[in-house]
């Protein structure tokens, strides 16, 4: 099996990193960036999203797996003491699959030369520089409301605990193929008016986010943010593709949701 890590870059992560490729390459694994059929990510939830955007070209042939050493841990759910553990069961073990929907995000341009797509692990946000955003929201074909304020965020349902959860968005069990629409500061009184609360679309409700007003958009794709002009609509849906995590070992969404939010440690 071939395998790559990404670390966060701190001493803590780089030591972890190390030893980990050491040991596994004693264990005749062969580490190889390129093509990577397992990467392990050692860090935090963010190091996680940096190593799915470096290797979202090859979804289908890579499997992710996460050793924890910041604060939270939803995607990296090892932590640094069960390392020589994890280095046993990858050398030894095949690994189960585990599957979570991701989101598809096109940027279309009025041009229409422009358009770019991204697949986002946690969620896309739009939001502006230039006051308030106003946005047509179209849901299966059909305009829904127009949107004012100050932006939108469309999460993936392993992303709901993240951006989404702080803008009162619901938590969503990843096993369900969804993607959730939640505002930030909307604009409500006798002349504007939104729904006001999130609304969660399935896989075959594309929603489309048409601008009202000619503005500069900044649109973030999980960690990295874009600045656009011109821009004609936002299309999002669920994605056909999807991450596939690495399980060695049960990891109960409900647990780690616990473990974060409500007790110490891992639940
Ligand atoms: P950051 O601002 O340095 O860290 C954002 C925090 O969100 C970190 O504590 C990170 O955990 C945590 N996080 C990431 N994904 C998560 C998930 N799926 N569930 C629960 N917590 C999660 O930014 P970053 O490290 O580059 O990560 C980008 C993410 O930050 C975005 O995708 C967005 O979800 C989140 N964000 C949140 C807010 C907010 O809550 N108000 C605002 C902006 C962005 P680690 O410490 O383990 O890395």
């Amino acid at each position: 099996m071939k395998f790559t890590t990404v670390s966060k870059g701190d001493k803590r992560s780089n030591d972890i990193q190390t030893m980990m490729q050491q040991y596994l390459t004693e264990f005749d694994l062969i580490h190889d960036a390129e093509e990577p059929d397992l990467v392990i990510s050692v860090g935090g939830d963010g190091t996680f999203l940096e190593a799915f955007h470096r290797y979202v070209h090859r979804l289908d042939q890579t499997a992710f797996i996460g050793v924890h050493t910041g604060h939270l841990g939803f995607y990296a759910d090892w932590l640094p003491d069960e390392v020589e553990k994890l280095i046993i069961e990858i050398a030894k073990k095949p690994f189960k699959v585990v599957e979570y929907p991701l989101l598809r995000v096109k940027v279309c341009s009025k041009t229409g030369d422009k358009d770019e797509s991204f697949l986002a692990l946690n969620e896309a946000t739009i939001k502006t520089p230039d006051g308030s955003v106003v946005l047509d929201v179209e849901i299966k074909g059909e305009r829904f409301e127009t949107f004012r304020g100050d932006g939108l965020c469309i999460s993936t349902p392993s992303g709901s605990t993240a951006y989404n959860k702080a803008l009162g968005g619901g938590i969503i069990h990843p096993s369900l193929e969804a993607i959730q629409l939640t505002e930030m500061a909307s604009i409500n009184n006798r002349v504007f008016r939104t729904i006001g609360s999130p609304l969660i679309l399935p896989k075959h409700h594309p929603c489309i986010l048409k601008p009202m007003v000619d503005r500069s958009f900044l649109i973030t794709v999980d960690h990295f943010t874009k600045t656009y002009m011109d821009v004609d609509s936002i299309q999002c849906q669920v994605a056909n593709e999807k991450i596939r995590f690495a399980r060695y070992r049960p990891v109960p969404f409900w647990n780690r949701v616990r473990g974060s939010f409500i007790a110490e440690g891992k639940g």
